[in-house]
């Protein structure tokens, strides 16, 4: 494996030729790194294909109208495999970006380079927001506020007091259980693929649900109880590729009170389309994506921040973005 400082001198931008933010950047990026301005960034690996630099930048234009400390704030992306992850955090400190992202695979690695995380993301077992403090980064996770807020936006749908199916046992179900389970959902059912990370995943959830009961399932396994009116929500990568067939067959499940899927590229995956032919409202996850970003957002800056900016952003993205 290189040290960092190999992967450091390798290259890296002067003062008087930036990058854009639309590139994609590398460790070696750092090197040289101006001092000036306040930088913020997205880490993950791939990362080529994230809608966050364009999200962030212009809500940052828009609201450093208002608050002109703001025009010096850049978010970037870069591409980081895990094993350089430490690293990675140590020199972004080191160059004082204020915050940073995580998206896959950092969300768990990076729990243990941390000197404090909030109770909620301790919970979940994973961060996706780091904002620097005195001594290194602070962890967060907003995924969770991003799905409640994306299903309330998009189908008027309140998780309190309603049965909750989730379908997926991964990093993102985690964050999903832990805010459905905070906001007093009255029942969550969790299903997987298949029993490992779901029987992982319903300890975790079952320490902080209190009083609220957890059911286990597997999709080959359906049990009979499944209620109706349930909002179902998919946080399993099922969908991601238009080939591959719906977790689960919505027609042999009691009929929904809405259904919401995590993904938005495709916008309308096969379970979606399921859900239209069946009349069943229905929403994709890019609602969730810029409402966890814009929660970050504020961590960061400490003030209000336009959702519509980046709501618009991302769609206008999304749009130019190969299929
Ligand atoms: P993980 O890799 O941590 O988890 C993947 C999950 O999907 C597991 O439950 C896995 O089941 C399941 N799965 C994978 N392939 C299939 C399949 N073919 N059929 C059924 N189940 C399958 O990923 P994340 O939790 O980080 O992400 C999950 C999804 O959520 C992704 O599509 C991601 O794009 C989306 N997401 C969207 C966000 C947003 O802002 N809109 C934010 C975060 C994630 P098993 O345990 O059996 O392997």
């Amino acid at each position: 494996m290189q040290s960092g400082l190999n992967i450091l001198s390798a290259k890296g931008p002067t003062s008087a030729h930036m990058p854009s933010t639309n590139e994609t950047l590398s460790l070696g990026d750092l090197k040289g790194w101006p001092e000036s301005g306040v930088n913020l960034a997205v880490i993950g690996h791939p990362i080529k294909h994230s809608l966050s630099p364009l999200m962030h930048n212009a809500a940052l234009g828009t609201m450093s109208r208002s608050h002109p400390e703001l025009q010096t704030w850049k978010y970037w992306k870069f591409d980081v495999p895990p094993e350089e992850l430490p690293i990675a955090l140590k020199e972004m400190q080191n160059r004082r970006f204020l915050g940073v992202n995580l998206t896959v695979p950092h969300k768990v690695l990076a729990m243990r380079l941390l000197t404090h995380i909030d109770p909620a993301a301790e919970a979940i077992g994973a961060v996706n927001t780091l904002r620097l403090g005195k001594d290194g980064y602070e962890g967060f996770n907003t995924d969770g506020y991003g799905l409640v807020s994306g299903l309330h936006e998009d189908l008027g749908l309140s998780c309190h007091g309603a049965d909750v199916v989730l379908l997926g046992a991964g990093g993102a179900a985690r964050g999903a259980a832990i805010e459905l389970v905070r906001q007093g959902c009255k029942k969550l059912w969790i299903g997987n693929r298949s029993p490992r990370n779901l029987d992982e995943m319903i300890l975790a959830v079952e320490r902080v649900a209190g009083s609220i009961p957890v059911q286990r399932f597997l999709f080959s396994e359906l049990p009979s109880d499944l209620p109706s009116n349930a909002i179902v929500i998919n946080s399993t990568a099922a969908g991601l590729d238009q080939e591959s067939p719906a977790p689960i067959q919505l027609r042999s499940f009691p009929r929904p009170l809405g259904v919401y899927d995590m993904i938005y590229k495709p916008s309308r995956t096969k379970l979606l389309l399921d859900a239209e032919a069946l009349g069943i409202p229905s929403a994709n996850g890019l609602s969730m994506l810029v409402h966890q970003g814009a929660r970050a957002l504020g961590i960061w800056t400490g003030t209000q921040v336009p959702v519509v900016v980046m709501r618009d952003a991302a769609r206008a993205g999304l749009r130019t973005s190969p299929a």
